[in-house]
């Protein structure tokens, strides 16, 4: 595939280590500006917008190294085996998981809520559908759903048969084998949408296929991988469309049951120092349920791995009884129940 254009603002010569500094100063910029506007309380979901706005354009000007959601898990396994032989390898591998991850720690998977830019191009693709919905009859929207899936299926089939007409499966194009994947997956959710905490187990088989290929040394590509490197990958744009196509059908569908970085940032988000919780005045009035883009809350009941620490819950609970749990700090509901 020819090159559309060159989009990266920094040339790889200007870079110390393959721009691994640039990177990861852009990248550090970006979860400082994050971390800034999560402790602002008026309009911070309208920060957090900006945050999102401001990091893809960093992801797409300034990265060039595979960052995506299995970039971050291949290269810190590949990292592993440099520290202390080539540590600044070890560093250009490891630097930006260790980053996500430590954050993870403390803060909960803000990287998934504020940061990724996966996750914000789903976000913005499911507000036109929660636009739609508000405004639309249930005939309208399911005749708008089955539109939205025939296309998607219909240029996913097209793209497959062009891209694996010409290249080696799974190793370059492995993208559009996970992008058919959530096809089918997001087409089931809609029709069994009771289905939906079932499905997000297969978040775990991903992640485990994802380890599997790091083990085996084979070298499997993330579906919006173009986004960082300047590639010009057609399977890659393909996944991405996929990705953006099935979060109109299901908000953040790629994060609820495919994401296998999500998972493990989920996971350490369970126990971290910084989380989400329902305090004593909560009401079961279910007014934070519509507003979580993953359905990790309903009538106050938090799923944390599912949750990405967006707050959007917690702006929107009328009782002020979700909370941001962090150490030391005095809790709004406890305070106003005392
Ligand atoms: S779940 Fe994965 S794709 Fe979604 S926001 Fe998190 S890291 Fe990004
Ligand atoms: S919006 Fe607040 S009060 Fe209502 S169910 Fe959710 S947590 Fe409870
Ligand atoms: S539970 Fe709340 S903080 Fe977590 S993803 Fe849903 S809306 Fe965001």
């Amino acid at each position: 595939m020819g090159p559309f254009f060159t989009w990266k603002l920094v040339p790889g010569n200007l870079a110390p280590f393959y721009q691994s500094y640039i990177e990861l100063a852009a990248f550090l910029t970006v979860i400082l500006l994050g971390a800034a506007a999560m402790v602002v309380r008026r309009n911070r979901q309208v920060w957090r917008r900006v945050v999102q706005a401001v990091s893809l354009f960093v992801f797409f000007l300034v990265v060039s190294s595979c960052l995506g959601v299995f970039g971050l898990i291949r290269n810190f396994y590949f990292g592993l085996a440099w520290p202390g032989k080539d540590d600044l390898r070890a560093f250009y591998y490891m630097g930006m998981t260790v980053v996500v991850v430590g954050l993870a720690f403390n803060f909960g998977p803000v990287f998934c809520g504020w940061i990724c830019p996966t996750g914000t191009l789903q976000e913005w693709t499911g507000a036109l559908r929660t636009r739609f919905r508000a405004r639309s009859t249930p005939i309208a929207r399911k005749a708008l759903a089955l539109g939205v899936a025939a296309v998607v299926l219909a240029a996913f089939l097209v793209g497959t048969e062009r891209v694996f007409r010409s290249r080696r499966p799974m190793l370059e194009d492995s993208a559009v084998l996970w992008a058919s994947a959530l096809a089918v997956i997001t087409l089931f959710a809609m029709l069994r949408p009771k289905a939906d905490r079932a499905l997000k187990v297969i978040r775990y088989v991903s992640l485990g296929v994802i380890l599997l290929f790091c083990i085996a040394g084979v070298t499997v590509t993330s579906p919006v991988h173009f986004v960082f490197s300047n590639v010009h990958d057609w399977a890659s744009l393909l996944s991405t469309l996929v990705i953006m196509g099935s979060a109109l059908l299901v908000s953040r569908a790629w994060c609820r049951y495919l994401c296998p970085f999500g998972v493990v940032l989920c996971g350490i988000g369970k126990h971290a120092l910084t989380r989400v919780e329902c305090g004593p005045g909560c009401t079961r009035c279910n007014q934070c349920a519509p507003v979580c883009t993953t359905g990790a809350v309903e009538r106050g009941e938090l799923d944390a791995m599912a949750c990405t620490m967006c707050l959007a819950c917690v702006d929107a609970c009328p009782e002020g009884a979700l909370v941001v749990r962090r150490p030391g700090v005095r809790e709004r509901a406890e305070a106003a129940h005392a």
